[in-house]
């Protein structure tokens, strides 16, 4: 495209592309800052025109109250590793998909639904709060309720408390399934008890969050924790208006040796049909196949519905934003522009939090709390670190420490950072390989400190505008 718009050889193009240091092929992007080297080398000068003026991607019509109607719950299984996740949301399929459905066949679409009481859930089967926390980074929230999953044999483990801070992050309510109780040295009171300090308390003591004991391995407890889930969902009061354009969010996509492109999105909003023109990230696409969870093909899903479909021009991402539009010439020239807005968007000097610039987003009155992640050598100087940031008051902006651990810094500390904008404090440990490389790409400030007193010192300073610049 480049080459055409250039009147020059897509080779010669290339070539002087590896000059720069860029290993392109015919089909690579390339960002604004290339092109415009290039064109310079070509003395052509560069104007860049955005297709469409108002992003209809950001508006969203309101709805009115007496369109709502009630939806399934969209459910994410979260927990430590061999806690039992995969059991659970197998079991789950297993006792309450097939039920009723002769030789149905399963199809794994990225989630399921089950019904119970004549009523839905919606499943996220990917278990593990990287699935979870990498689409709320990228902005959309999809998960309505966490089920914590705690081996009654072991106890609160690292990843527990990751996935505990993750939920809270995103304000989801957690029920907690207290998992192989049919083990003989299950002790589910001496999980409830180690859960207390993390503010879950079970009703009967006082607190309000939700404990079932299940055994997913024996299928025990699964009907009182749908119940549970359908309690919740109710107080939630979840709703969507189905009477409109659907709207939802990519769970994951591939691309299909015979299919090509094929998306497996969660319609949230609206009802989607076959034929609908939509926009999924920066591709385009117009419904050409649905099939669901059953692997039936459908023509029409509601809110809260897991599809898989074919159509699409491109592989989109997990986490894209799905959209439906009127017109398909709007749908392709909104899909062009948010193509161009997510190259700049690379490109721009980040507009994340650092220690550097935080004085100045405190100034001009954008930032009130500073979140942190804080992981230690030992949990217990990840506490003292935390109790002295938490007493930091400077002119009413204060720190919030949204996740402590004791470990390296890893990928998954990383992107809760860039998903709540927290800057990361490392006491006595380092970021791991895919920690440095991660938070270099989403630009998390990662301070690494040996001595708490100056880790405390840095963020006042900081907060103060009196940070000693780093060289
Ligand atoms: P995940 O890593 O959290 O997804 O855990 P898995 O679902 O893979 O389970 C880890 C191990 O625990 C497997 O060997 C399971 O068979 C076992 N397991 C899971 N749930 C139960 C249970 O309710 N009772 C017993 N006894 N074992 C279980």
């Amino acid at each position: 495209e480049l080459s055409k718009l250039l009147h020059k050889d897509v080779s010669e193009v290339i070539k002087k592309l590896l000059f720069l240091g860029i290993m392109a092929n015919i089909n690579q992007e390339v960002d604004l800052d290339t092109i415009q080297l290039i064109a310079d080398e070509y003395k052509v000068e560069v104007d860049l025109k955005l297709p469409v003026e108002e992003d209809e991607f950001e508006i969203e019509e309101m709805d009115d109250e007496k369109d709502l109607q009630e939806r399934p719950a969209v459910v994410t299984i979260m927990g430590h590793v061999d806690h039992g996740k995969t059991t659970l949301l197998d079991a789950i399929r297993k006792t309450k998909v097939t039920e009723g459905e002769a030789g149905g066949i399963t199809q794994h679409i990225g989630a399921y639904q089950v019904e119970r009481n004549d009523k839905k859930v919606t499943f996220l089967d990917t278990p593990g709060h990287e699935a979870f926390t990498t689409m709320r980074a990228r902005g959309s929230k999809i998960t309505d309720i966490t089920i914590l999953v705690v081996a009654a044999d072991d106890g609160v483990m690292p990843q527990t408390i990751e996935a505990i801070n993750h939920a809270k992050a995103a304000e989801v309510p957690i029920i907690v399934a207290v998992n192989k109780i049919d083990k003989p040295e299950a002790n589910p009171d001496k999980i409830k008890q180690e859960l207390t300090e993390y503010q879950l308390v079970p009703e009967e003591w006082g607190g309000d969050t939700i404990f079932v004991n299940v055994s997913a391995k024996q299928g025990e407890g699964l009907d009182e924790l749908l119940e549970m889930i359908l309690l919740v969902s109710e107080v939630e009061e979840l709703k969507a208006n189905p009477d409109k354009r659907a709207r939802g969010t990519v769970i994951e996509a591939e691309l299909d040796k015979g299919r090509g492109p094929v998306a497996r999105v969660l319609v949230q909003q609206g009802t989607l049909e076959i034929g609908n023109v939509f926009v999924a990230g920066v591709c385009f696409g117009r419904v050409r196949a649905m099939v669901n969870d059953k692997g039936r093909r459908i023509k029409v899903a509601g809110p809260s519905t897991p599809v898989e479909l074919t159509g699409l021009t491109e592989v989109p991402q997990a986490g894209d934003p799905f959209i439906v539009f009127e017109e398909e010439k709007k749908a392709k020239a909104i899909a062009d522009k948010r193509a161009t807005e997510v190259r700049q968007q690379e490109m721009n000097v980040n507009n994340r939090i650092t220690l550097d610039d935080l004085f100045k987003h405190i100034q001009e009155g954008e930032v009130k709390e500073l979140p942190v992640i804080i992981k230690a050598d030992v949990q217990g100087s990840a506490e003292a670190l935390r109790g002295s940031l938490e007493k930091i008051n400077v002119e009413g902006v204060k720190v919030k420490i949204i996740h402590t651990g004791a470990g390296a810094i890893t990928e998954s500390d990383v992107i809760l950072a860039s998903a709540s904008n927290a800057i990361i404090i490392g006491f006595n440990v380092r970021p791991d390989q895919t920690a440095i490389a991660t938070a270099e790409q989403e630009q998390v400030d990662v301070r690494l400190h040996r001595i708490i007193y100056n880790a405390i010192e840095e963020i006042e300073s900081a907060m103060k505008g009196m940070l000693d610049p780093e060289f």
